[in-house]
């Protein structure tokens, strides 16, 4: 048995992605003008059944542009949830807009019906869903809200390649929809993001944002400002051969997700992820574990004590509603999302990369029954 340390995360590089890579060198295609973007960019939307894909460079530059291609005016309020990361929120203050948060439901963390009807206001004009660790939001009643009052969707599915909701592929919910290519996300590039759309005019204005709004017929001259958002064809060749691996990728992660349960399966003092719900079967993004309140310290001291016994972990997001930098800026003063703060504080994840071994997990889940012991 192994005692090397458990990273939180290790991606799985071993489909087709060193031959689709070697193509590129061996072609010279390097740049955001080679031919797997293209592929990529049709893979992702056709596995989410979307009509288009907008490549950029991250998930977070992702929503930047998805928010300000909405071309809401300023001072209009978009809802997120503030159980979330930045690029969330940063993306809606950038584009001049009023974020709006709300509290999660404390079984799957996401943000509830419940908590958007209570936000909205004269203001509201967009929503911005955002998928949490493993379980999609309730989609459903939240929609029908946007529908009725004629507010648009952002759809941030970073967390969520390969997840469904109720048979429905995540990632086809938003006027806009969003995914993240991070190391840790089920499909990487490195770095990396998507943008999927339905709408024609949106596709191309996406397209031409991310591409510093050049226009075709005189290039150099600019009627609006855009963003150097353009994904490498080196990074595209790996989306390729990650998206043909993805099937594999959830079943690996849903097997993860169950060996941790058996493991802790009678551990008292912690609350582990939901399973599943009438909507969805959890896709175990991450293995994220609450700690109760009678237990004596808080995540941070049990991320300490893990990382003592050689088991990486990561905390919890930290709330929108108590970010400096947001304060600062005279955003959500004032407000509680109390269920959203205690699992800020009171939350973490194990390892819950795809190259974890199953000696890994048990010995990660070891190490969680000894520290609260
Ligand atoms: C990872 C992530 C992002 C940001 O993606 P990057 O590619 O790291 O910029 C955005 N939203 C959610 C929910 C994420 O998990």
């Amino acid at each position: 048995m192994t005692s090397a340390f458990v990273p939180v995360n290790t991606p799985l590089l071993d489909g087709n992605e060193a031959e689709y890579l070697a193509e590129c060198i061996r072609t010279g295609w390097i740049s955001s003008e080679g031919p797997f973007i293209k592929r990529f960019e049709e893979s992702m939307a056709s596995a989410a059944g979307r009509r288009h894909g907008i490549s950029v460079t991250n998930g977070s530059v992702a929503l930047d542009l998805a928010v300000h291609a909405l071309g809401l005016e300023p001072g209009d309020e978009v809802i997120i949830p503030t159980f979330t990361i930045i690029s969330c929120a940063a993306a809606i203050v950038r584009a001049g807009l009023v974020p709006v948060a709300v509290d999660c439901d404390p079984a799957t963390w996401n943000m509830t019906i419940e908590g958007v009807e209570a936000a909205v206001t004269s203001r509201t004009r967009a929503i911005m869903l955002v998928h949490i660790y493993g379980l999609p939001v309730d989609l459903a009643p939240i929609i029908e809200l946007a529908r009725n009052r004629g507010f648009k969707i952002i759809e941030d599915a970073a967390e969520m390649h390969g997840q469904t909701y109720r048979g429905a592929p995540c990632g086809s919910f938003g006027d806009v929809s969003t995914f993240s290519f991070y190391p840790n996300k089920h499909v990487t590039t490195g770095e990396g993001g998507m943008i999927l759309t339905d709408d024609d005019a949106l596709a191309d204005r996406l397209a031409s944002l991310r591409n510093l709004c050049f226009q075709p017929q005189q290039r150099f001259i600019h009627e609006e400002l855009g963003w150097n958002a353009r994904m490498t064809n080196l990074q595209a060749a790996l989306g390729v051969a990650q998206v043909e691996r993805l099937p594999r990728t959830v079943e690996i992660k849903r097997r993860i997700g169950r060996l941790y349960d058996s493991h802790l399966e009678n551990v008292e003092g912690i609350r582990r992820p939901v399973p599943r719900t009438n909507y969805a079967d959890n896709i175990y993004w991450v293995y994220g574990i609450v700690l109760n309140d009678d237990v004596p310290f808080d995540a941070k001291e049990a991320m300490r004590r893990l990382a003592e016994k050689g088991i990486g972990t990561r905390p919890f997001f930290w709330c929108m509603h108590e970010q400096p930098v947001l304060r600062r800026m005279g955003f959500m003063l004032n407000e509680r999302h109390p269920i959203a703060e205690r699992i800020a504080r009171r939350g973490f994840y194990l390892p819950s990369g795809l190259a974890l071994t199953e000696d890994e997990i048990a010995r990660s889940a070891q190490a969680l029954k000894e520290i609260l012991a």
